[in-house]
């Protein structure tokens, strides 16, 4: 059902205009209702973003995996898809190579979704900071002003939550200029000579070290001048997804060789016969392939002595940086007490949250709250009821960790709520899982973990379309 026809006048104001913000305001004035974007910048900036365009992407350009079938974010991708998101749609028409994963160009990308909202007729674009709370009149307005949140916004809905939001550290990994690498030392390959979509089997590029120079690498990590912490900061606990790496280096010599540094599924064609001890994975970043990020390289080095250490990498002896590392902090509500099962704040019910502010992770996450967030803002605006996705989607799981849905039954107990990235933890277990394969052979290891996210994904997109077809919720007229 196209809603278009039954255009309310009264608009539904978004506040930020990054992934969730731009996504829910497509879904909102889809569904025929006027919308009214509220985005700060450029007016005003935040630690990360650079440009004054819609849904920048901050750090890496990567969508992560982009596989339906074994994994839980490239299953939201195609959740998303299949409820016309802009943002998945700038993320196709944007694709750099990169193996298995969905990388973008990050100009184009946000090119497409600015001019997408620029050009439609039911989207207002006001370049503007929110400083408080917002005026009484707008009855209905989607906070996603994610883990940047301006200082004044950020205080006034402390106060009105009367809790004290929590807050971790996120690192951003530093990008190198393509031509400064020395390709005679470094080589072309993605991990296994996967493809994915868009690539082509050789869509990383590789410096390889010897054990000599990993272990100097180490030392020089373990003993590099690092930002020193305000006092604030000296209690904020990282997220593990997202560790610099001289957090890891800490944790131990060989934390780095079994995680972004690790030299598996490649071969130097250089020296097929020496096995390299480690590897630093560098990911094209820009359409052009000029730029690439190095992989997993969140750090809290001091500018300098990234320069001077990521130098010491065979291949990066005269890399230029486009941009370095840094550090952030991440704030986000204590969502499953303080929001119920459609985003809005139990306090006040004009108010919902869409996007990082919530504790979703990742810019996958936070486009697919922001759909979330906008259908049920247009659902109310239009009278119309709208249920909450089945659980057994990647939507209803990611709403399920969010608001405390099926999750607290299923791991009773005291909570402790933190950032997550969609997993196949977060959803429903099966009635039944798959314990024998297409040639009637009992499944064992891997292939019993692949048969069972694969029979999840089945439910999730079968789950997905009932909810579509149930009648019951607006449908965009993408
Ligand atoms: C430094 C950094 C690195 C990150 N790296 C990654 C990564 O590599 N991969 C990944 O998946 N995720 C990463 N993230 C997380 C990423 O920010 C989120 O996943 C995603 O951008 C959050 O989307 P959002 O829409 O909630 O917030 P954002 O995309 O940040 O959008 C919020 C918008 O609100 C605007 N705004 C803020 N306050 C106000 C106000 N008062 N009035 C008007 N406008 C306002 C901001 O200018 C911004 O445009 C990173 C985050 C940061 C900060």
């Amino acid at each position: 059902m196209s809603l278009s026809a039954t255009s309310q006048s009264a608009p539904i104001h978004i506040i930020g205009g990054g992934l969730a913000g731009s996504e829910a305001a497509w879904q909102i004035a889809n569904c025929g209702v006027p919308v009214v974007l509220h985005e700060m910048r450029p007016l005003r900036g935040t630690a990360a973003h650079k440009t004054a365009a819609l849904a920048e992407l901050v750090c890496s350009n990567s969508f992560r995996s982009d596989d339906p079938e074994h994994s839980a974010v490239g299953l939201l991708h195609e959740e998303m898809r299949r409820l016309g998101s802009l943002v998945m749609r700038a993320a196709d028409a944007n694709q750099v190579p990169a193996g298995g994963a969905l990388a973008v160009d990050r100009e184009g990308f946000s090119a497409v979704i600015t001019a997408a909202l620029e050009a439609h007729p039911l989207v207002t674009l006001c370049r503007e900071e929110i400083a408080g709370l917002p005026p009484p009149e707008w009855d209905s307005v989607i906070v996603a002003t994610g883990p940047l949140t301006s200082a004044a916004l950020a205080g006034a809905i402390a106060q009105l939550v009367s809790e004290e939001a929590l807050a971790f550290f996120d690192a951003i990994a530093p990008i190198v200029h393509r031509n400064s690498i020395d390709m005679s030392v470094a080589w072309l390959q993605s991990r296994y000579d996967k493809s994915g979509p868009g690539g082509s089997g050789a869509d990383y590029i590789n410096c390889p070290l010897s054990r000599a120079r990993y272990e100097a690498f180490i030392d020089a990590l373990l003993d590099g001048q690092k930002v020193s912490f305000h006092d604030w900061e000296t209690t904020t606990p990282y997220f593990d997804g997202c560790l610099p790496i001289e957090i890891m280096a800490e944790r131990g010599r060989e934390t780095l060789r079994h995680g972004p540094m690790k030299p598996f599924g490649l071969t130097n064609p250089k020296a097929p016969d020496v096995k390299p001890y480690a590897v630093v994975q560098l990911r094209q970043d820009n359409r052009l392939g000029t730029l690439f990020n190095m992989v997993g390289f969140q750090t809290k080095l001091t500018h300098g002595e990234q320069v001077r250490i990521f130098r010491t990498i065979p291949g990066l002896e005269s890399a230029e940086f486009a941009r370095l590392g840094g550090l952030h902090r991440n704030t986000f509500l204590n969502s499953p007490k303080l929001i119920d099962e459609t985003l809005r704040l139990r306090a006040a019910p004009r108010l919902r949250f869409a996007g990082q502010i919530t504790g979703c992770e990742g810019y996958v996450e936070s486009a697919a709250i922001g759909l979330l967030a906008g259908r049920f803002a247009a659902a109310e605006r239009l009278a119309k009821p709208l249920r909450p996705p089945p659980p057994t989607t990647a939507h209803g799981a990611l709403l399920g960790h969010i608001t405390g849905g099926h999750i607290e039954t299923i791991d009773a107990g005291p909570r402790s709520y933190q950032p997550m990235n969609i997993n196949f933890g977060l959803f429903p277990p099966l009635a039944q899982s798959p314990t024998r394969g297409s040639d009637g052979l009992r499944l064992r290891g891997t292939a019993k973990t692949l048969a069972r996210k694969a029979a999840i994904s089945r439910r999730a997109l079968g789950d997905l379309a009932l909810w579509i077809a149930g009648g019951d919720h607006v449908l965009a007229a993408e």
